[in-house]
């Protein structure tokens, strides 16, 4: 405690008991109104690999440039749909962008309690009966 009466604990944000999230695979996030996934140089590197695509091609098929320098995943325009969404299985879940795998756990999301009660209502892996994620692995998500 600090000599105002305050814990250090005071300053740390509003998850800092944790967060309960475990993903069911429905799929719900990489479909619905537009968006963007993001990609960087080195996992449209990882990902075209993965499929066994040179990165011109894989650039062909798969990507969307935004801007002068960044790039998207393609989306199904009537759907909203991602590219790489098949049934409700990502097609290349083990590649898969930075932004998928560190979805719920968006500093948007986290920015408060209201605006993470809204993603669950988008998300059914948010739920009371999930695992809890400590701060700290929440906090890594936001490097
Ligand atoms: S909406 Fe949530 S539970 Fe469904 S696939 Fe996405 S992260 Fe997993
Ligand atoms: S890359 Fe996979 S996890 Fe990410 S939005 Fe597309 S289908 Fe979903």
């Amino acid at each position: 405690m600090n000599k105002n009466g305050a814990d250090a604990s005071d300053f740390l944000p509003w998850y800092r008991e944790g967060l309960r999230f475990e993903c069911t695979g429905c799929g719900g996030c990489c479909t619905g109104s537009e968006g963007y996934v993001w990609v960087s140089d080195d996992e449209i590197a990882g990902i075209a690999k993965d499929l066994g695509l040179e990165i011109d091609d894989f650039g062909k098929r798969y990507l969307r440039r935004v801007g002068n320098s960044k790039y998207a995943l393609l989306e199904d325009r009537s759907t909203g749909d991602c590219v790489f969404l098949f049934g409700r299985r990502c097609m290349i879940y083990d590649v898969r962008p930075k932004q998928c795998r560190t979805f719920p756990f968006w500093a948007e999301n986290l920015k408060s309690k209201k605006n993470w009660e809204a993603a669950a209502e988008e998300c059914e892996g948010i739920s009371e009966d999930a695992p809890l994620h400590t701060f700290e692995e929440i906090e890594r998500n936001l490097d």
